[in-house]
């Protein structure tokens, strides 16, 4: 079962902006799911749509097969959203918020205080619960939004960047708090720039770029082509065959051209070393970028290094 399905979807806002250019997008149920991208991409835009919060231009969204458009009321009650911004009612106290929010999904007074007690107990909050909100810490309103957004038992959790500028001890904490959920049973998409984040805790990733999926696959394999460098070596003499290059995956593009794959602890002085032995004299060089990591080097424009850091370093 799909816990998402997207088609051929478009946005075109009022001013002329094609934001979503036909996205297609698979989340299987059960899924720990990363939508990534730059500033621009689409993000926000996509998960407004699948919330009801942006109309769509064209195209199909269904949540658990129920046409968003067509069975609206049935396809929402499967969802939970946690906003990017705190968007709490700070004088409300903590069972209040929750009781309510139960109330807009049509659930009995009796059982509302129930799932509030259970939402507010999975989030570590329910010693705090005859508080008002805003007397909570940053990284305990955000887990109080969860909790709210989990009191309906949704099927399918989307955040749309949890833990953007909160510091890196309530981001894990969070992230403790989400896989726990995932674990439960309730399938997760975030969006994040953190390309950390995704890579903990999510075991799919699309990215988006421009309004269009550009990388639709398993975590471990988009985390596998961005730590892989391609270059392009220009030798001097003619090459009949691939020269040996034991370690590395090359490929023979022409005469002059040799195609080498580096990965990250691999060494570049290696490859002219066994080059150098096979008499094989490079004259020039360059990278061959491919789209994902043109999207990568956007981002890392966008953040700052340290957040990028993709798998070192922890
Ligand atoms: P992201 O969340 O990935 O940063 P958005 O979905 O916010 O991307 O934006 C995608 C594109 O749509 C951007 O070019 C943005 O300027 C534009 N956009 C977003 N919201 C609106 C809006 N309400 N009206 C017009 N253009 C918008």
């Amino acid at each position: 079962m799909q816990a998402l399905s997207i088609r051929q979807l478009t946005k075109v806002y009022s001013n002329g902006v094609e934001a979503l250019k036909g996205v297609d997008l698979d989340v299987r149920e059960g899924d720990f799911f990363a939508l990534l991208g730059p500033n621009g991409a689409g993000k926000t835009t996509l998960i407004g749509i699948v919330t009801s919060l942006v109309n769509k231009t064209a195209g199909e969204v269904r949540i658990f097969g129920l046409d968003l458009e067509r069975e609206q009321a049935a396809a929402k009650a499967c969802l939970g959203v946690v906003p990017q911004e705190i968007n709490l009612n700070h004088f409300d106290r903590l069972d209040n918020i929750l009781v309510n929010q139960a109330g807009f999904y049509g659930i009995t007074a009796r059982e509302a205080r129930k799932r509030a007690q259970e939402s507010l107990e999975q989030m570590q909050l329910w010693d705090r619960r005859e508080e008002i909100a805003r007397n909570l810490s940053g990284g305990m309103k955000r887990r109080l939004m969860i909790a709210r957004a989990l009191v309906h038992r949704p099927r399918l959790l989307i955040l749309d960047e949890p833990t953007a500028g909160v510091d890196i001890e309530i981001r894990r904490s969070m992230w403790g708090f989400l896989t726990d959920i995932n674990a439960a049973g309730t399938t997760i998409i975030l969006t994040t720039h953190y390309l950390e984040e995704a890579e903990s805790l999510c075991r799919h990733v699309a990215i988006i770029d421009q309004g269009l999926i550009v990388e639709h696959d398993q975590m471990a394999t988009v985390i596998r082509k961005l730590h892989r460098e391609i270059f392009i070596l220009n030798t001097i003499e003619p090459l009949n065959d691939l020269p040996p290059l034991d370690g590395f995956r090359a490929e023979l593009l022409s005469e002059h051209e040799l195609q080498v794959e580096v990965t990250a602890g691999q060494d570049l002085n290696a490859v002219f070393g066994l080059l150098s032995a096979a008499d094989v004299h490079v004259s020039s060089m360059r990278n061959k970028s491919n789209r994902l990591e043109e999207v990568f080097f956007r981002l890392t424009d966008r953040t700052s290094e340290q957040e990028f850091e993709v798998g070192r370093g922890r």
